[in-house]
């Protein structure tokens, strides 16, 4: 470990190169830059490319290039170097594995073989803009054979949640927050059955490696936040603060996805629009 003074202001772009950034990536990320600018701090960039089958390299270079662009700089990254690289989430699959090898041990979690089609039967609907459907537990007695896998491939492992616990967290812009824990959302994926690990347990091991204090990001992931604070305890690590920017919507109010190709910075920028006249409508 790279020794940080205590002090001193950490914080991330974690972009994932599926597809072209939009406005509302830009007023993320320029929220981002701007909290660590005025905490004097460091910005890492980290590309988060697990997805083999959804990760572009065209698309990676061009949310580096789209974020240069618009005035964002960082000290971090795999275009400038650094102490705590690799900086890509693909070359840093022994830490993911080193976490899962200490859930694994802890008894935090448990080989998932429910078919795609079991858990479409039992899952619970979603509630709306969630990202994982509410899983009911059903393979949790299989958590005494999680110490005979070796290797987490070809099952999906399941962290374990405590029903009944609240979870709670100050974000920096929204204040308190609380969810509760078999109610708002149930055991989660950490690594999925096709060999890659899940976000949450991604984020969670190179936010610590990478020694981030603050992160900055869109508030859809607020449930993600709970779940994350959940393994952070689990594999003992550090809780860095949060601040969750508000989603940016269209004039009929649905929240920008990548689908919105005609609001990404590529196509503003090729339409003359300057990084201001990107950032106005963002209130930024
Ligand atoms: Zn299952």
């Amino acid at each position: 470990m790279i020794p940080v003074p205590p002090s001193a202001y950490r914080g991330r772009l974690a972009p994932s190169p599926t597809g072209l950034l939009h406005i509302g990536h830009a007023a993320t990320f320029w929220t981002a830059y701007q909290r660590a600018v005025k905490s004097d701090g460091t910005l890492v960039f980290r590309d988060e490319d697990l997805d083999p089958q959804r990760s572009k390299l065209a698309f990676a270079e061009a949310m580096l290039e789209d974020l240069l662009w618009l005035g964002i700089r960082w000290e971090e990254g795999r275009d400038v170097g650094g102490p705590f690289g690799p900086y890509r989430q693909s070359q840093r699959r022994d830490f993911y594995l080193d976490a899962w090898r200490k859930l694994r041990d802890a008894g935090a979690i448990y080989p998932c073989t429910c078919s795609r089609k079991d858990l479409v039967v039992a899952a619970i609907a979603p509630n709306e803009g969630d990202d994982e459907p509410f899983y009911p537990g059903r393979c949790r007695s299989k958590t005494d054979e999680a110490v005979n896998y070796r290797e987490p491939a070809g099952v999906n492992w399941r962290f374990r949640v405590h029903e009944g616990e609240t979870v709670r967290f100050d974000d920096g812009r929204l204040g308190p927050q609380s969810y509760i824990v078999g109610h708002d959302f149930g055991d989660f994926v950490v690594w999925r059955r096709d060999d890659v690990p899940a976000y949450q347990l991604a984020v969670v091991v190179d936010d610590a490696a990478m020694q981030i204090t603050e992160v900055v990001r869109g508030a859809d992931l607020l449930k993600s936040t709970a779940r994350q604070l959940l393994l952070i305890r689990a594999l003992g690590l550090p809780v860095p603060a949060y601040y969750h920017c508000e989603l940016v919507r269209d004039a009929s109010g649905t929240r920008l996805a990548k689908r919105h190709d005609a609001l990404s910075l590529r196509a503003l920028r090729e339409q003359g629009q300057s990084p201001e006249q990107v950032l106005a409508p963002c209130g930024l």
